[in-house]
């Protein structure tokens, strides 16, 4: 993590059984463009415990 504040990391939690399966990067400029949408970053990913492809929501920040 070289630059200290220009991204952040989230977890992606399956929206279905709440799993934690991914940690992604997301900058924090496209964190407030966002925000201001009220969005939420939201991706289809494959979840290996409901065994199919399922929407990953971020979660709490991790560091
Ligand atoms: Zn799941």
């Amino acid at each position: 993590m070289a630059k200290k504040g220009a991204r952040e990391i989230v977890a992606l939690v399956c929206s279905v059984c709440k799993s934690q399966n991914y940690i992604t990067e997301r900058n924090k400029v496209n964190l407030q463009v966002k925000a201001k949408k009220g969005e939420k970053l939201i991706v289809k990913k494959y979840c290996k415990t409901c065994k199919k492809h399922t929407e990953h929501k971020e979660s709490s920040k991790l560091k």
